[in-house]
């Protein structure tokens, strides 16, 4: 039937459209709100925002003291391998939410919305590169994107700084890494990812701006970061949209 794919390329071409004419909605419940990227009162009062005080090294809010240039347990018995990480908010409900209907809606209006509430703790690194957690390709041949892309593609897009979506290689699929210790974490991950080639020359010397949804045990932004600094990066941060505190 040849009407079918030129109403769905009809269809394609009014979206953005009619995305602009509906009312702005709540990226958490879907409520409708008074502007674009803002959260209803019930979700917003929900929201734990992260900052100050917290670990130097990998963000992990402390309940008092002057945070500054201190790290936390953790990060000193076992530094990681990347420089600083930040994330907008402490992983939970419509955190959650946001990050499913970024993964499987794949609205770049709701990463635009992610990369609002991230921004701000990006480092002041002008030459720096962003560059998304990959996924493997298979994963992106069935969904058609990667979310963290997305997220650094906004984030590219307001700040001026280069982004490089395909800088990190997925070259192994590795299961979930859910109910697994560091140690096995560490395992799973091992080998998985490696610079593109075409990007290795850009790498040297280069602060590298490490971008994902949510960030959970960090054994997988910790891969990306060893190899990136045995590529000769300088400096890895890592910027996510949500940060699981505790662990089911
Ligand atoms: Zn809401
Ligand atoms: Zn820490």
């Amino acid at each position: 039937m040849p009407e079918r794919p030129a109403l769905g390329l009809a269809r394609a071409a009014l979206r953005p459209v009619l995305d602009f004419a509906l009312p702005p909605r709540c990226p958490g419940c879907g409520a409708i709100t008074a502007e674009p990227h803002r959260f209803c009162l019930d979700c917003w009062s929900d929201l734990e925002f992260l900052g100050d005080p917290c670990c130097f090294r990998c963000g992990l809010p402390f309940g008092f003291g002057p945070g500054g240039e201190e790290q936390c347990g953790a990060c000193l018995a076992d530094p990681p391998a990347f420089d600083r990480m930040r994330a907008a908010v402490a992983y939970g409900d419509i955190p959650r939410k946001v990050a499913l209907k970024l993964k499987y809606g794949g609205r770049p209006g709701v990463a635009e919305t992610i990369a609002r509430f991230v921004e701000r703790h990006m480092p002041p690194a002008p030459e720096a590169i962003l560059a998304p957690v990959p996924l493997h390709r298979w994963r992106i041949w069935k969904r058609g994107y990667n979310q963290a892309a997305l997220i650094a593609s906004a984030l590219a897009r307001r700040s001026g700084i280069e982004a490089r979506l395909d800088l990190v290689d997925r070259i192994k699929a590795t299961p979930p890494l859910r109910g697994k210790n560091p140690a096995q974490r560490r395992d799973t991950v091992r080998g998985a990812f490696r610079i593109a080639p075409k990007h290795a020359d850009a790498v040297r010397g280069r602060t590298i701006i490490l971008v994902d949804d949510v960030y959970t045990s960090g054994a997988t932004v910790g891969a990306c970061a060893r190899v990136l600094k045995r590529a000769g990066a300088a400096r890895i941060e890592v910027l996510c949209w949500a940060r699981v505190l505790k662990e089911e």
